[in-house]
């Protein structure tokens, strides 16, 4: 590494990352690219000689970006967002640049200390409970996503329980979520070993904007332990995938904790929320739970990837996935000083990912980071009247934080051909490159959903976004 050439280098790709900012809107937002495409217009082989960083980018420029979907394009409004912003690109940049890998803390102290530190300083924020702090027997750990945090947490609980019952009872062990529960617990029960029907999906409940009833749960463990089976598990959501749907955390935390089963809340997209006093409600019973997870590069300004979950008892994640090879010993971590955040997770090495959370809680300060949550769910509530005023459209699930659930009616109500037009609306509207949405299905029905939570969006974008989405109907309507 020549320090020098690497000033130089890294300048030019900074004024080229800078550019494509600049000029992010020009993009068609869902890549127009067919499948393969880039097989076409790149060698086979790579090459023997060096080349010019400036090839590289052009390639970058003509190659790579027509194939890319622009996730920070403030005209994005599909899944949900995956922030960056100045503070977070900032940080990953000095992760890049340090380039540690702190398996242990041995390896870094810096890396493990600041994660903790800035872990406690996020439950501060979201008022959690003085038990997931590093200070008493839990803590904070940053994970890749909210994948990797769920499935740790349910290999924890799936051993706590082993250890006690014997390694036999595997095929007996029950996990508890909703139909509204994000794929990632199912991931997640098929890597742990709980058999496919051992995993109860129960109906949320529609009159309650698809949320889980705490009686369905209750009925369905006590079933289960009358049949010989033994609940380990519940995955309660907070803003569930389809629709932002909140799961009552009071009443499951209670029941979970009657039977002494393992309590998670994910909070992916929502926690972000809950920095703000007035949102800070849903996730009201977060004291019940074991695990908290939420993802802080979904909303809340910090690159991908930074998954924060907290645990209330590390040692159960630390007897679930520690390991204690001669190769990697060391004086602090066998005199059990310090963290070894190995044994929280599922990799062994991993990033100096808590600097770019770090620099974004800085950089920004609390009354920032609200008042763009703010913002954004001011946006989303524009675009919700926006929509109440056209009759050929409906909002189809009430709205809580930035995702706007909707569908155009069409002039035959049966949800057949209703399903069909939104459907066609859908790929009529990404098929424009100006803005991208996604989809649900709730109850049969084929739902838009309007995510709002890129940086760079502003009104002109919801009252533009609007605007193709109408033009299209029209469009579509007018063909029946
Ligand atoms: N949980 C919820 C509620 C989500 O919305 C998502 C993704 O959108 C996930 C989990 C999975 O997220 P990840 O990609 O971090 O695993």
């Amino acid at each position: 590494m020549d320090a020098e050439q690497l000033r130089e280098n890294a300048h030019k790709m900074v004024d080229f990352i800078a550019d494509y900012y600049k000029n992010i809107e020009t993009f068609p937002v869902l890549s127009q690219v067919e499948p393969g495409y880039l097989h076409k217009l790149l060698p086979d082989s790579a090459p023997t000689h060096p080349e010019p960083l400036q090839d590289v980018l052009d390639d970058v420029q003509a190659k790579i970006l027509p194939g890319v979907t622009h996730w920070q394009s403030p005209d994005f409004f599909a899944y949900y967002p995956s922030n960056s912003s100045i503070a977070g690109f900032l940080g990953e940049m000095l992760s890049a640049g340090i380039n540690m890998v702190g398996f242990s803390w041995i390896t870094s102290p810096a890396a493990t200390e600041l994660e903790m530190i800035v872990l406690d300083w996020l439950a501060r924020i979201l008022k959690l409970p003085d038990e997931f702090l590093s200070t008493g027997q839990g803590g904070g750990v940053i994970q890749g996503t909210a994948s990797e945090a769920v499935l740790v947490v349910l290999l924890a609980a799936r051993d706590n329980v082993l250890r006690r019952v014997g390694k036999d009872a595997l095929g007996k062990l029950v996990v508890y979520s909703s139909d509204q529960t994000h794929s990632a617990l199912q991931k997640a029960c098929q890597i742990v070993g709980v058999h496919p029907e051992n995993c109860r999906v129960l109906k949320s409940d529609t009159h309650c904007d698809y949320a889980l009833s705490p009686q369905s749960v209750d009925e369905a463990i006590s079933s289960d332990i009358d049949a010989g089976l033994i609940p380990i598990f519940l995955c309660a959501t907070v803003g569930t995938t389809s629709s932002t749907a909140v799961d009552p955390l009071l009443s499951l935390g209670k029941i979970t904790k009657s039977y002494g089963i393992w309590f998670h809340v994910d909070a992916a997209y929502a926690g972000s929320a809950c920095i703000c006093p007035e949102y800070r409600h849903y996730i009201d019973g977060v004291e019940e739970a074991d695990s908290f997870n939420m993802n802080a590069h979904k909303w809340l300004l910090t690159n991908f990837d930074c998954s924060a979950l907290w645990v209330k008892d590390r040692s159960a994640l630390i007897q679930a996935l520690s390991t204690n090879p001669e190769f990697l010993k060391n004086k602090a971590s066998q005199a059990n000083m310090v963290v070894d955040y190995k044994d929280w997770q599922i990799p062994l090495g991993r990033r100096f990912r808590s600097l770019k959370l770090w620099m974004v809680l800085r950089l920004y300060g609390l009354d920032n980071l609200q008042s763009y949550i703010r913002n954004h769910i001011a946006l989303a509530k524009h675009f919700e009247e926006l929509i109440a005023q056209d009759p050929r459209f409906e909002v189809v699930s009430p709205r809580k934080f930035s995702l706007v659930c909707f569908r155009l009616l069409p002039p035959h109500k049966d949800d057949d051909s209703a399903n069909k037009i939104n459907h066609d609306l859908l790929d009529a509207v990404n098929s424009t490159g100006k803005i991208f949405i996604s989809h649900t299905v709730l109850s049969g029905k084929y739902i838009l959903r309007f995510a709002v939570g890129a940086p760079l969006t502003e009104e002109r974008h919801i009252v533009s976004a609007w605007k193709v989405l109408q033009d299209e109907a029209s469009a579509l309507l007018s063909s029946l």
